[in-house]
């Protein structure tokens, strides 16, 4: 485990000198010290990052000499997969298969990028036709500058991955700041980054916690694109931030994401889906399906097998054989889920399974799977984020019925439908406001398709080339192709 910053190329101390615990959510032991970065560290790391883009060779490298350092890190990852798989359970909780999902998706985001950089060579210059045959122009695409990235906990590495993989293939340089909840796999990236020889300050790290270090960040005048992941209140202080200084931005925010599930549809299936839609990652997860929608003529069977599935659920430590729930990722955050189903049963819901800290652990901050049903449609349970495993279940009877529960939220980052009948369904995914919408199924998610949301749930896309595209600039190159000038002054 790291105990130094990355900037410029060097570990390095907290330039204040401070460090904060790492706590392991399934033992609330501390495994470590983190090195706890300060506005100072941050200068340090912007002005590594802005001479690297300014004076250094990345940005003037070719997409293909990019592409080759993204594969030596998805290369470096995969050597290391299982030691990061174990840093990231200890650290966030989350079951060992899990984390073993994402270590390989993180290495699999920066092999996709580095096609995409050398995507760049070939597409770097894009005709356009004029009306006027006496210029000819073409658009280019150029690395916005200097990248400052701020992730949140839920998906340390994987997120780390979704932001540097795309900007250092655009060419830009960046310094990342992880959460401070979880800050041990993203300090592994530096080093991985290190060991490939990345040039110096093209990638920097700064852990440490959001005011300290996170704030600064955004409002450093060094920084040229803010990409950011995590709660909608931070989101605004980012697009504060960047609305100040005129920065590019991309926001990826909370969810509140419906499931509408047809009378048609395979109730086994269904069930299936849900639990992946809301208990993968404890539902510490944006786009998590917390609100199913169960048309009248299935919704009593399919509760009934999705409580008997809920409660089988194994959980445990992440790293324990067989778990399949491991702890939620800090006490804060058991914390409020619990209250949440307090003020959901105040509100006149009724907890159909779970609902309570998980019997039987003296230690970590384990949580029951948890079905609401009844919640008003006005109760914080069924319009506000938990970020837990908790999923709100109600039933509906008409198509549009369940297209306007679905998208009366102020959420719109990701929506589920399931059907037999391809038609409804297709009717339905267009009818719904998010960003995504899965077809019978709920939650895959694939590098090369856009992620990101309608709505509160953020500002532009991640992932596929449409992230490619946060970190890109695009540059019009007119050329004079007549002879003579305009004659608008000089007859
Ligand atoms: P958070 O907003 O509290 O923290 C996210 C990051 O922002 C952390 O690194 C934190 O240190 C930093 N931060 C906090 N205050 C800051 C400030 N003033 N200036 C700059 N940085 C600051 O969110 P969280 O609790 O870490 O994450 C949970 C939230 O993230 C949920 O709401 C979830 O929906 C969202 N999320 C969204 C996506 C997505 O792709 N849309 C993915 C994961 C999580």
């Amino acid at each position: 485990m790291r105990t130094d910053l990355y900037i410029d190329g060097q570990w390095c101390k907290p330039i204040k000198g401070g460090t904060f615990a790492v706590i392991n959510p399934a033992t609330e032991e501390i495994i470590h010290h983190a090195p706890a970065g300060t506005a100072e560290d941050i200068d340090a790391a912007v002005t590594a990052a802005r001479r690297a883009f300014d004076e250094g060779p990345w940005p003037r490298l070719s997409g293909g000499e990019r592409a080759r350092y993204l594969r030596a890190i998805a290369d470096g990852i995969r050597t290391c997969q299982a030691e990061l798989a174990q840093l990231e359970v200890i650290d966030n909780g989350k079951p060992l298969p899990e984390a073993d999902w994402d270590v390989a998706d993180a290495a699999g985001c920066f092999d996709f990028y580095a096609g995409l950089a050398e995507g760049l060579d070939a597409n770097g210059a894009e005709p356009i036709a004029l009306a006027d045959a006496r210029f000819a122009s073409r658009a280019v695409k150029e690395p916005i500058g200097v990248a400052g990235a701020i992730i949140p906990w839920n998906y340390p590495l994987l997120m780390a991955s979704w932001k540097v993989a795309p900007a250092l293939a655009a060419g830009c340089t960046m310094v990342l700041k992880p959460s401070e909840l979880t800050p041990l796999t993203a300090l592994e990236v530096g080093a991985i980054a290190d060991d490939v020889g990345l040039p110096a300050g093209v990638l920097n790290i700064v852990t440490g916690f959001g005011m300290d270090a996170g704030q600064p960040l955004i409002d450093h005048k060094d920084v040229d694109k803010l990409a950011f992941t995590g709660s909608v209140p931070t989101g605004s202080r980012v697009i504060a931030a960047a609305a100040r200084d005129i920065k590019k931005v991309s926001l990826e925010l909370g969810g509140k994401s419906p499931f509408l599930i047809f009378d048609d549809s395979d109730v086994e299936k269904a069930v299936e889906w849900i639990l992946f839609g809301i208990f993968w990652n404890q539902g510490q997860v944006c786009s998590a399906t917390s609100r199913v929608l169960v048309q009248d003529g299935i919704y009593d069977r399919l509760l009934r097998r999705l409580v008997e599935e809920t409660r089988k659920i194994k959980i445990g430590d992440g790293l324990a054989t067989g778990t399949l729930l491991g702890p939620l990722v800090s006490k804060r955050q058991h914390d409020q889920v619990l209250s949440a189903i307090d003020k959901a049963r105040s509100a006149g819901a009724t907890i159909a399974a779970g609902g309570q800290r998980a019997p039987g652990f003296n230690k970590g901050y384990f949580f029951e799977p948890t079905i609401i049903i009844n919640a008003p449609l006005d109760s914080d349970a069924w319009r506000q984020e938990i970020f837990g495993p908790v999923v709100c279940v109600r039933s509906f009877s008409t198509e549009a019925e369940a297209v306007a529960l679905a998208n009366d939220s102020r959420f719109g980052l990701a929506a589920a439908v399931m059907s037999a009948d391809d038609e409804r369904t297709e009717r339905v995914a267009a009818a719904l406001r998010a960003g995504i919408v899965w077809i019978n199924c709920s939650q895959p998610t694939f590098t090369e398709a856009p992620w990101g949301g309608y709505k509160q749930s953020g500002i532009g896309r991640e992932l596929g080339r449409w992230g490619l595209e946060n970190y890109l600039e695009t540059k019009q190159i007119t050329r004079m192709t007549g002879k003579d000038p305009w004659g608008w002054y000089i007859k």
